[in-house]
């Protein structure tokens, strides 16, 4: 069983609270294949968790936080988009995919991060593997740090539109490079902006290093993808592309 909610996490702006139960998830599907990043191409199930501490403009799921229309043509509606769901409900869930890899995505996952270990606990006694893709500004805390087996951390650049302030956590960036089961991955608009993933990469030590284009539909995606292909491989960081654009033109749920 579960609610419809209005107002997820994103009131804190951090991490969730310990004390309340359950997970505000906007869609749980599968099974599918990984589009993007070191797994792409795999077998999995996609969690994608509502709310988000970030607005970039150019943001692929605005449905997860959106309600104003900052990231889209029309404001989404959280009535719609939200729901409170228990934690046994999406693990059946996961386990109804019959897969053993699971993708926590969002909106930001690690809004809910105290909420969140309940379920990987559960996931991991059955030897689900669990990746979680975050944009790398909270802390992971101790427990969840433990029952992730990768992190794919995703630092927003400028073009985002969010503030260096809001993006850019130092001290999240070096929990997680720390951990040593994180890749990150920077989303590309033009050769640019691989100038500013340097002076990332290189202030916070990070690696390793995926570099993976902008784009929403084919031909956006394979355009960017072209553009900096070159400048990736002259900096020995990995290029990724996105599979689900290709395969299935961005639509929800697969
Ligand atoms: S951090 Fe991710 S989910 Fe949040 S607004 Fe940016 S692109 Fe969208």
């Amino acid at each position: 069983m579960s609610e419809t909610v209005c107002d997820p996490v994103s009131g804190s702006g951090g991490a969730g609270h310990p004390d309340r139960s359950g997970l505000v998830v906007n869609e749980i599907f599968g099974p599918t294949v990984q589009g993007e990043g070191p797994s792409a191409g795999r077998i999995c199930a996609f969690v994608r968790l509502g709310g988000c501490n970030l607005s970039c403009r150019w943001c692929d799921t605005p449905y997860t936080w959106d309600w104003t229309g900052i990231a889209s043509p029309v404001p989404h509606d959280p009535a719609e988009e939200l729901h409170l769901l228990a934690v046994e409900e999406v693990a059946d869930r996961i386990r109804a995919t019959g897969v053993d890899r699971v993708i926590v995505s969002g909106g930001e996952p690690l809004n809910q991060q105290h909420r969140l270990v309940p379920l990987l606990e559960l996931l991991s006694s059955e030897a689900v593997t669990v990746e979680v893709e975050t944009n790398g500004t909270h802390e992971p805390v101790a427990p969840l740090a433990r029952l992730v087996d990768r992190f794919v951390v995703s630092p927003k650049l400028s073009h985002s539109g969010d503030s260096e302030r809001r993006r850019i956590s130092a001290a999240a960036l070096r929990s997680f490079r720390e951990l040593g089961k994180s890749d990150f991955k920077f989303v590309v608009t033009s050769p640019e902006d691989l100038s500013e993933v340097d002076g990332i990469v290189a202030a916070n030590s990070l690696r390793p290093v995926w570099i993976m284009p902008e784009g929403r539909d084919v031909d956006t995606l394979v355009r960017n993808l072209s553009a900096v292909a070159d400048e990736v491989v002259r900096r020995r960081w990995n290029l990724t592309g996105r599979l689900h654009i290709l395969a299935w033109n961005d639509a929800r749920g697969v």
